[in-house]
């Protein structure tokens, strides 16, 4: 495929096993490291918008829309990369799309972590109230549309760069993976706009490996918006159709919500730190690498397993409370225990 393409990453991403996590678990545990693709603090979103913005330069856009929660990783990434090429960059954005009734001391900040550098890389981040996704989304095409009253020819991006391309990111980055490692019988990500585990799903048709996605968000549904997601991407690719049933979502470990941190999630960051010294994130790789270690733990899932890093670290910085919760006292010790 000769898609027109922009150089953001540094790829193929490092593969490691995580020694101290295999011992622990009694399983043959690794990880992909795309929280190292190395624009403006790395994450998932970069594979996809090499091929996102290579269309958006080819199509000549002056300027790119998109939208997001306040938080969200894929806006910072395509922000630097806006800066890159000299786009213009514009997001319309919620603090917590789709929940009804947080309470205030659950909630992210709203001005620490990836809107401090959505404002670094001089996104225009136009910021609604919470709202439904759907809301979300006119405001995203209300701001394209004054972009292009302004003269601006502007590209359109949906939420989490989830389109046809996006997916076509992972489908590649799933043959990179083959080129590095042995087969592995699980790979386990963090799942939300679909584009990874999608473009994985594809990647991994029969070749033995199963692909679990671990979802942000607490809507069953979103297995069928992947798998409308892969009819596009098979389209573009011209493989047949992979059916429903090979979107494996596992809604299970949302916790109080999308965009909200939960008490498994973050042992589980605590755990991955104290153990291994990598970095998760509280509202999507805290949470998969939380299921990892449950579903391990209940047989569900075994074998060589590989646990693929989306990134999202910025986000610690706007983890609510005012001690952080990695400093509990009975938490300071160095002995290191999931249940703690
Ligand atoms: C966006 C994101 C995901 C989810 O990836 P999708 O392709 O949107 O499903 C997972 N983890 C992190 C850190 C992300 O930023």
């Amino acid at each position: 495929m000769n898609l027109p393409r922009a150089s953001l990453a540094f790829l193929p991403t490092p593969i490691h096993r995580l020694d101290r996590v295999s011992e622990h678990l009694g399983h043959d545990v690794w990880i992909k490291r795309d929280d190292l693709t190395g624009l403006a603090l790395g994450g998932n979103k970069t594979r996809k918008l090499e091929y996102l913005v290579g269309d958006a330069l080819s199509s000549g856009a002056t300027a790119i829309v998109t939208c997001g929660a306040i938080q969200s990783n894929f806006i910072r990434q395509l922000g630097a990369a806006c800066a890159r090429y000299g786009l213009r960059c514009a997001a319309a954005v919620m603090d917590l799309p789709y929940e009804d009734e947080v309470p205030t001391g659950q909630r992210l900040g709203a001005s620490e972590g990836n809107p401090k550098l959505d404002a670094l890389f001089g996104v225009d981040l136009r910021v609604g109230p919470d709202g439904p996704w759907e809301e979300l989304y006119r405001q995203a095409e209300d701001l394209a549309q004054e972009m292009e009253a302004l003269g601006e020819k502007t590209y359109r991006i949906p939420i989490g760069g989830s389109s046809p391309l996006g997916a076509f990111a992972f489908y590649e980055a799933a043959q990179e993976l083959q080129r590095q490692a042995a087969p592995f019988d699980w790979i386990v990500t963090a799942s939300s706009s679909g584009s990874t585990q999608t473009g994985l799903a594809y990647g991994f048709r029969e070749s033995g490996t199963h692909v679990l996605g671990i979802s942000s968000d607490p809507e069953p549904e979103i297995a069928h918006d992947f798998h409308r997601l892969g009819l596009e991407l098979s389209a573009l690719i011209g493989v047949p159709p992979l059916p429903l049933e090979q979107f494996d979502v596992d809604c299970g470990f949302v916790g109080p919500g999308y965009g909200l941190p939960s008490d498994e999630g973050n042992r589980a960051i605590r755990f991955l730190a104290r153990l291994e010294g990598i970095l998760l994130d509280p509202v999507y790789s805290g949470k998969a690498f939380a299921a990892l270690l449950s579903l391990t733990r209940d047989g569900k899932i075994g074998g060589r397993i590989l646990f693929w890093h989306t990134g999202g670290a910025p986000t610690l910085f706007a983890m609510p409370g005012t001690q952080p919760f990695w400093f509990e006292k009975e938490h300071r010790t160095s002995t290191v225990t999931y249940e703690d």
